[in-house]
């Protein structure tokens, strides 16, 4: 009997939005073949690398605007302290899925069209559980960690030169904490894959024995 894997890809970026929206496009695929034998050799066209029926990557972006507050000292130095405001995160995500070319599988047998659409409905439930990772993340307390950051700095010589300095600074802060939200959600779309046996545990796997 062979057993093939639906993996999810874990690896891409994410993004995430405090309480804003989550875009989402169901894009598909086709596999062709009379059997599940063969149609599942059309796995991999969506990663070369490894059998992988299902996928779910997703892409993270982040926006804020940054304060500033300019102080000059008695002698004429100036000191700019940066702080972002407005922090917004936004997580998009795409599921992508198998469809059996119509006309193989009408001329299936309802045996080999009935694990088809068992397969089918457990590998979306396993892609389902990593959108629900993505949906479920408390991506509030990065904002919050974000908007916290401040970062003063001074020139004797000109305002724009600190304010370009603590701009700097704020970014680089800013970029740390977005890849700590990145690393932590991959974590658990991991920790995920690893329960569920990257979804063989839920019955996304295709039994291709069956004709
Ligand atoms: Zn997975």
């Amino acid at each position: 009997m062979v057993f093939l894997w639906a993996f999810a890809l874990g690896h891409a970026n994410w993004t995430c939005r405090a309480g804003g929206d989550i875009s989402e496009a169901p894009p598909t695929y086709t596999v062709t073949g009379a059997t599940l034998a063969q149609v599942a050799l059309g796995f991999n066209q969506i990663d070369g690398n490894r059998v992988s029926a299902g996928q779910t990557v997703w892409q993270d972006t982040m926006v804020y605007e940054i304060s500033y507050d300019v102080k000059v000292d008695a002698s004429g130095s100036f000191t700019v302290t940066a702080t972002p405001r407005k922090v917004k995160i936004t997580v998009q995500f795409v599921v992508t899925l198998p469809i059996w070319n119509p006309n193989d599988l009408n001329n299936a047998d309802a045996a080999a069209r009935n694990e088809w659409f068992r397969f089918l409905a457990a590998l979306e439930a396993h892609e389902n559980g990593h959108v629900n990772i993505l949906k479920n993340a408390n991506y509030k307390a990065y904002t919050t960690r974000i908007s916290n950051v401040a970062a003063s700095r001074s020139s004797a010589k000109s305002l724009d030169d600190a304010k370009q300095d603590a701009t700097v600074a704020i970014n680089s802060q800013a970029a740390q904490i977005r890849k700590q939200m990145e690393m932590d959600l991959q974590t658990q779309s991991d920790a995920y894959d690893s329960k569920t046996n990257h979804g063989a545990t839920q019955g996304a796997i295709l039994n291709t024995s069956i004709r």
